[in-house]
Parts: structure tokens; C-alpha cells; sequence
């Protein structure tokens, strides 16, 4: 029987936990604050931050979103980032990707005060989090541990094989499985659009985590018996419903599934537990900030 995970209730889960949090912080006179910046009018972009706002909401989280408009030059950009850097009501902050062509993205995250960077891109957070001493963990492999964590998948000894190698995703899912800590001590492979002959790393794998953004990119014939499949992938593709759209992996689910001992489906797998950790961080950067000791999920 393969198990579907169900990353709708893990995120939960560490919703309600947040909440106690939340509540000590409260206690000693402190609200949480988080903010989202969006520059220009992407819609899947505004669709995530709009999300995130009402996360912020449900769990008692102060939220500010700011509007930036897309043709504005940079400077406008940074302004905003000084303002938040210097609110004391902030304690931590995203600015949502993509930016527009003419921002230049590092130059954004060097900007980014990195005790208020809850996505943990700050060169200064992602060079801790490689030297094993992070602040931040970056919120969607940090999910995808959690997930780990819920299903007892053990990833100490495992073969592992991540299918991406991005800033936000792959890089920092290595770094973290191959840590020598809990939720680590994987042997990890990372593969990218010039890898030869993904089928035999992704086949040689015990786990894999497929976050190329290349629709239904891993099928059953790639994957071992017993496998465990983590679809990060989120692509839209016309569909003929309401939206106008459906959201599709990089896993094609029903072989995958025929193969897998678990996987997780698109959407309700790895989305929510993203959300769910930005939400986990903004709560430790709030009790560092304030010196109020929480306990976190
Ligand atoms: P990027 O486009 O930044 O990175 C994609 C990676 O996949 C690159 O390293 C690329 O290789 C690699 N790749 C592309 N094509 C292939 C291929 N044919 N074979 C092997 N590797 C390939 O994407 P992100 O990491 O930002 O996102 C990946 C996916 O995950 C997207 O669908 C995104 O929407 C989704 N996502 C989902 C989240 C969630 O919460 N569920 C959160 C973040 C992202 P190369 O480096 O050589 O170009």
C-alpha cells in the first residue's frame, strides 16, 4: 500500500503548534509581525502572497503586505527594504521572486537585514545554513524534513536524489540532508538539466525530490520499488475549469504511485508545508528579536 502524504495536515499540525507559541509570545506583550513584499503583478506571485497574508491571520500573526510597482526603479525597492529592516513591529519580511527583469535579485537579498529574512536567501543565512549553523532554514526543504519527520521517512544512510539544483530548493535541500544531524546523514545526488542519464540516479535512490518545474519530468520507470517521491513541482497548465488552470508536479502521480511506498500528491503535499514554515520562522525570528523563549514545532 503506498502512503499518500498528506502535507495538509503536517502543515496543520505545526499551524496548531505555532499557535501555543504564539500565545507565550502574546503573554509577554509580543505579536509576531510578518511581511510580504511583491514587486510588480505576477498573478501566481500575487496568488502566494495573498496565501501567506492569510496564514498570518489564521494563526495570529501580525501581516503587512507592501505593493511595489513593477516599472518603479530599484531604488523604490530598497526604500521599502530599509523601512522594513528598521520597523520594529517586522521581525521578519520576504520579498516575493520573481522580481522584475530590470531588479537584480542578490543585490535585493544583500539588502535584506538577515535577522529578518524568513526565506533564509541572505548570502550571510545560506552560508550558516551550509556551515551547519542555520538561522533560517529555507522554508521548502525545511517542510520536506518536517515531512520526513511526520511519515518516520529515516534519512540517515538513505540514497537521496534531488532533481533541481535552485537557490531556493535543491541547493538548500542538499545542504541539509547531508548535514551531520537529525533529518541528515543522507548520501545525496543532485541532478540539473545537464545531468546524463537521470533515470539511473533517480532509479538508484531510495528518496527522491524532483523540483525541476518540468511537468510530469519523473514517471513510475524511473523510480526503485519502495521508493519515497517528494513532488515540489508546481507548473500551471490550461485546464478546462474555472480557473481556467491546473496546478501539475514534476512526478507523473499514478506510475509514480504504482512504484512508490509514498509520495506526495500536487497539489496538498509539499505547497502547504512551505507556507507552514514561513510561518515557523517569522515566530523564531519574533522570540530572538524579543528575547521570549517559545517552543517550536
Ligand atoms: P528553478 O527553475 O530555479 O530550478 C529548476 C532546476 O531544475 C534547475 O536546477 C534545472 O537545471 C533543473 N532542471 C530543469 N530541467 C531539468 C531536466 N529536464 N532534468 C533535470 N533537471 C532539470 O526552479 P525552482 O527550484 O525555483 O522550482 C522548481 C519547481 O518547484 C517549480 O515548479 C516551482 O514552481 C516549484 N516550487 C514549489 C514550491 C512548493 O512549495 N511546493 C516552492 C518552490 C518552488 P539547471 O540548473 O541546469 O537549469
Amino acid at each position: 500500500m503506498t502512503t499518500i502524504i498528506d502535507g495538509e495536515r503536517v502543515a496543520s499540525e505545526i499551524r496548531d503548534a505555532l499557535g501555543g507559541s504564539i500565545e507565550t509570545l502574546a503573554d509577554a506583550g509580543v505579536r509576531p509581525g510578518l511581511a510580504t513584499v511583491l514587486m510588480g503583478d505576477d498573478p501566481a506571485s500575487e496568488t502566494y502572497v495573498n496565501m501567506k497574508q492569510r496564514d498570518c491571520e489564521e494563526v495570529g500573526i501580525e501581516g503587512v503586505h507592501v505593493d511595489v510597482d513593477g516599472d518603479a526603479p530599484a531604488e523604490e525597492l530598497y526604500e521599502t527594504i530599509d523601512e522594513l529592516n528598521a520597523d520594529p513591529a517586522i521581525h521578519g519580511y520576504l520579498v516575493q521572486a520573481p522580481v522584475p527583469d530590470h531588479i537584480d535579485y542578490r543585490e535585493v537579498l544583500r539588502r535584506i537585514d538577515p535577522t529578518k529574512d524568513l526565506d533564509g536567501f541572505h548570502p550571510e543565512n545560506v552560508g550558516r545554513l551550509v556551515a551547519g549553523d542555520a538561522r533560517f532554514k529555507p522554508c521548502t526543504p525545511h517542510g520536506i524534513q518536517k515531512l520526513f519527520e511526520a511519515y518516520d521517512v529515516e534519512t540517515e544512510g538513505a540514497d537521496v536524489t534531488i532533481v533541481g539544483r535552485s537557490e531556493i530548493v535543491g541547493k538548500p535541500m542538499a545542504n541539509l540532508l547531508m548535514q551531520k544531524a537529525d533529518g541528515g546523514n543522507a548520501t545525496v545526488t543532485v541532478c540539473h538539466s545537464r545531468t546524463r542519464n537521470l533515470e539511473e540516479k533517480t532509479r538508484d535512490a531510495d528518496v527522491v525530490i524532483a523540483a525541476s518545474g518540468v511537468t510530469e519530468l519523473i514517471d513510475g520507470s524511473m523510480l526503485s520499488e519502495g521508493a519515497v517521491v517528494i513532488d515540489v513541482g508546481i507548473s500551471r497548465v490550461e485546464a478546462d475549469n474555472e480557473r481556467g488552470y491546473e496546478l501539475v508536479g514534476d512526478v507523473e502521480f499514478e506510475s509514480a504511485r504504482e512504484k512508490a511506498s509514498a509520495i506526495t500528491p500536487v497539489p496538498g503535499g509539499v505547497g502547504p508545508m512551505t507556507r507552514a514554515m514561513l510561518l515557523y520562522n517569522a515566530v523564531m525570528a519574533a522570540s530572538e528579536r524579543e528575547g521570549v523563549a517559545v517552543e517550536l514545532p
